[in-house]
């Protein structure tokens, strides 16, 4: 990778395409616009030293630790397929089915989740009927929610408000809070369901039930499973054995090696113009101006915010105006014996009224066992998120200890951790908020009037990985669209 290259722009007549930033965003949108338009000059800049954002992972004394992204869902194509379009395949680790629980805490104990109860909804009424999460009452609330009739509006509305609406204060506060907040560490009662969650608004919409529109889903993609007659099959979720951090790291190298893209490292876009004939200028935090034909934005949404100014008011407004919350993760380890009250499942999710800070938990050893030595487990604690805001400001030494004591109580670990580990992310995770739908809406209608610019990244429509690689590719596919190129939709 070339650090702060100084290649002359004139040297070359292809047509040249910035792509700003080195995540999964941005080098997905590098690798894609290099397919599509070979013979376009594609340079990646990236800010920092290395290529990835906040996806990293290292070992510590044998154990593997992912930094951010741990996993990847398989229920949308994205992220697996480029994976196995950059050949890694054999690395491809299916989740540990031996553990598919997830636990809840309440009074400091930890209940599995209802059998079935898949992040909003239940599936399976027996598990319902049974949980000793929800009270008498609270049982036969959801269960009301077989009878309820449909919202007549359409309007945006509240992850807590729908729920609440549809299953029950009870059910929004001990399961799909906490689930939610595990997930995207942002307020329900501001996030919006319609675009961080659409598919339960469709439910709703389509089939007024949602434990009724679960099941009939369910019987179906148990038929598709049956009717596909041969293929590999991969699990819920997903991780590469070989470190999450390979993929980027990979798809850097390819771009470089296969001449498909240049990778600037240390290279910060500070400003963004118009050229006089129709181009774009870019200057970087040397001072240093380059000219462009089209520039693809996959920084952070406040980075965005700031280069969109004068170019895209409102897609800058719009990224400035997105809040993101921070996360802090946590790794421990402790010899088996140490844990007291071991649990078998995937992991736990904490709901605020617990009050203990934490988000969740993950039980890395059991869910990915190549990540521990034998003999040990390895926990990864998320804190922070609007419940915790202190944890990404607090000094490691005390976030580590407080986040040690909450384990103790849970699992009734005795003794020191063999490893600890932090890493924080500092607003990383951007909420999608009331209001999002309407804001997203008029910043695609400004940038679809505006050629050669294109915008990636988490802000927009999905914070997951593959949600982060479509966008990559839906901006690349307007790049090179609108530069002239015959762009074959994927379909999916
Ligand atoms: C703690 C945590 C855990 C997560 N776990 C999962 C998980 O298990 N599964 C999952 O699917 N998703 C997970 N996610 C979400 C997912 O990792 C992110 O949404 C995704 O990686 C974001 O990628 P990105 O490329 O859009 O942004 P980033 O990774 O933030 O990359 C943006 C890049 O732009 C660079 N940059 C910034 N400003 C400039 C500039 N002016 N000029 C040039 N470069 C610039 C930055 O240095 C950075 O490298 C997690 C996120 C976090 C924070």
């Amino acid at each position: 990778m070339t650090n702060n290259a100084n290649e002359n722009a004139s040297a070359t007549s292809r047509r040249r395409v910035a792509v700003l930033g080195g995540g999964i965003s941005g080098l997905a949108a590098a690798w894609r616009l290099s397919k599509i338009a070979p013979e376009l000059d594609v340079v990646l800049w990236e800010k920092t030293g290395r290529v990835g954002g906040v996806i990293g992972s290292k070992k510590i004394d044998g154990f593997h630790l992912e930094a951010s992204v741990d996993n990847f869902i398989t229920t949308v194509p994205w992220a697996l397929d480029l994976c196995k379009e950059l050949g890694f395949e054999n690395e491809l680790t299916s989740t540990n089915n031996r553990y598919r629980r997830t636990f809840v805490v309440r009074k400091r104990r930890l209940f599995p989740l209802p059998d079935g109860f898949m992040t909003m909804a239940p599936t399976k009424l027996y598990p319902m009927a049974t949980t000793p999460l929800l009270s008498p009452f609270g049982k036969l609330r959801c269960a009301l929610e077989l009878i309820l009739p449909r919202r007549r509006s359409q309007d945006e509305e509240s992850i807590a408000a729908f729920v609440t609406r549809r299953l029950g204060r009870e059910a929004f506060e001990r399961l799909v809070e906490p689930l939610v907040g595990g997930i995207y560490g942002g307020d329900a009662s501001r996030l919006s369901l319609q675009a961080t969650l659409p598919r339960f608004a469709e439910m709703e919409r389509k089939d007024r039930s949602l434990i009724w529109s679960m099941k009939k889903s369910q019987k179906k993609a148990k038929r598709v499973k049956r009717e596909e007659e041969s293929g590999a099959r991969y699990s819920f979720f997903l991780t590469l054995n070989c470190g999450m951090e390979e993929l980027p790291r990979r798809l850097a190298e390819r771009l470089e090696a296969e001449n498909r893209a240049r990778v600037e490292l240390n290279r910060e876009a500070v400003r963004l113009e118009k050229a006089p004939d129709g181009g774009w200028l870019l200057t970087d935090s040397t001072g240093k101006t380059e000219r462009f034909d089209a520039v693809l934005c996959a920084t952070p949404s406040d980075a965005a915010g700031e280069l969109f100014r004068s170019v895209a008011p409102i897609t800058s407004e719009v990224c400035a105006q997105t809040e993101r919350t921070g996360t802090a993760i946590v790794h421990l380890a402790f010899r088996n014996e140490q844990v007291k009250r071991p649990v078998a499942g995937m992991g736990f999710v904490v709901p605020p009224s617990e009050g203990n800070g934490l988000l969740a938990g993950s039980f890395s050893s059991f869910k990915y066992p190549s990540r521990a030595p034998e003999g040990t487990t390895l926990l990864r604690i998320f804190v922070g998120g609007a419940r915790s805001p202190d944890s990404l400001t607090i000094p490691e030494s005390e976030l580590t200890a407080r986040v040690l004591a909450e384990t103790r109580a849970l699992l009734g670990v005795e003794g020191e951790p063999l490893m600890t580990d932090v890493a924080r992310f500092p607003n990383a995770m951007p909420q999608y908020y009331l209001g999002r739908l309407d804001a997203i809406r008029r910043l695609r209608e400004e940038l679809a009037a505006t050629p050669t610019l294109a915008l990636a990244g988490n802000a927009l429509e999905g914070v997951g990985l593959p949600a982060c690689v479509k966008s990559g590719n839906d901006a690349a596919d307007k790049i090179a669209a609108d530069l002239g190129f015959a762009v074959e939709k994927s379909g999916r």
